[in-house]
């Protein structure tokens, strides 16, 4: 036999490991000393070590619930506090520990503001029950939301708060936004264009008049673009034009031809370039050119 167990000091632990043995000794101990009957000597002595088994696997349990609690919400990258009616933090997962880089007993009993704030977390908008919150050092965004619960049982009453990050949520919306617009911008634009080109070619069929051009702010100075000195050349020095359609130019140090024969070159020139960047541009530029096409041919048939 154990020291221990001769001595009567016999431990939780060992009094489960030794139950039949307690058993025996407890039988033929105290009852034969006070005279009760054996049976419920037994049963007296044995109710405190019953209870304690009992107390032990119920503290086990309640420990096993909590850990399991624990585990659950530090699995979870959302914030999750909770706190009391006065907004006092009483609990808060892992992902509130690793946002504010502080140790659990410094967030453990602030008020909740105060530690948003601390942290620089600024309200931007409230909508739909939640409030946004935008973290600048970051340039992260994030979505609170608050659970209010009140449980008369335990006489407690808080909230459950959470706040998750919408970073990529938001930065995919804003791109939609801008995308939105664009495209609304680009379709008023095509509008507008398309409107010109219709009025210009009801001048060009109803009133014959052949010098309408439509109008286009990107065209510019040729030789300034090019940096040309050549003053032979027909467009040096003059206002902005279409050099496209200008025959005899000194482009790349050669004389060039007509329109026709030079137009292949001039669409890969930066000069053009430039004057169609804009896609609705290039749409007047090619109504131009079939214009300046159209004089030229008519000019001919006349001569
Ligand atoms: S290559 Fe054509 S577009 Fe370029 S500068 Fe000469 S004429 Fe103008």
């Amino acid at each position: 036999m154990h020291a221990e167990q001769r001595r009567g000091f016999i431990t939780t632990t060992n009094m489960r490991n030794n139950k039949k043995q307690r058993t025996l000794s407890s039988f033929h101990g105290n009852h034969r000393k006070s005279g009760e009957k054996p049976g419920s000597v037994a049963r007296n002595r044995h109710e405190p070590v019953h209870k304690n088994d009992t107390l032990s696997n119920l503290f086990k349990q309640v420990e096993i619930a909590k850990k399991e609690c624990e585990k659950t919400m530090d699995c979870v990258s959302d914030m999750i506090i909770l706190t009391d009616s006065e907004g006092i933090i009483k609990r808060f997962n892992r992902a509130v520990k690793e946002f504010t880089g502080k140790d659990y007993q410094d967030i453990l009993g602030k008020n909740w503001e105060d530690m948003i704030i601390e942290n620089e977390l600024e309200a931007v908008t409230i909508h739909a029950g939640c409030t946004e919150l935008h973290h600048k050092p970051s340039r992260r965004w994030f979505e609170l939301n608050a659970y209010p619960f009140e449980d008369s049982e335990l006489d407690f009453s808080g909230n459950v708060m959470t706040i998750r990050e919408t970073t990529e949520v938001k930065n995919i919306a804003n791109t939609l936004e801008k995308s939105r617009k664009r495209a609304e911008k680009d379709r008023k634009k095509l509008k507008n264009t398309l409107s010109r080109i219709c009025s210009l070619m009801e001048s060009v069929t109803q009133e014959q008049d052949s010098a309408v051009r439509f109008s286009n702010p990107n065209i510019g100075k040729c030789y300034e673009v090019k940096h040309c000195r050549d003053k032979k050349c027909p467009c040096y020095g003059q206002e902005a034009m279409r050099c496209w359609q200008v025959a005899g130019t000194f482009c790349g140090g050669k004389v060039q031809g007509t329109f026709a024969q030079k137009y292949q070159s001039c669409s890969e020139c930066e000069v053009y370039k430039k004057a169609t960047s804009d896609p609705l541009d290039q749409i007047g530029e090619h109504f131009n050119n079939m214009m300046y096409i159209l004089n030229l041919q008519n000019y001919e048939t006349q001569e």
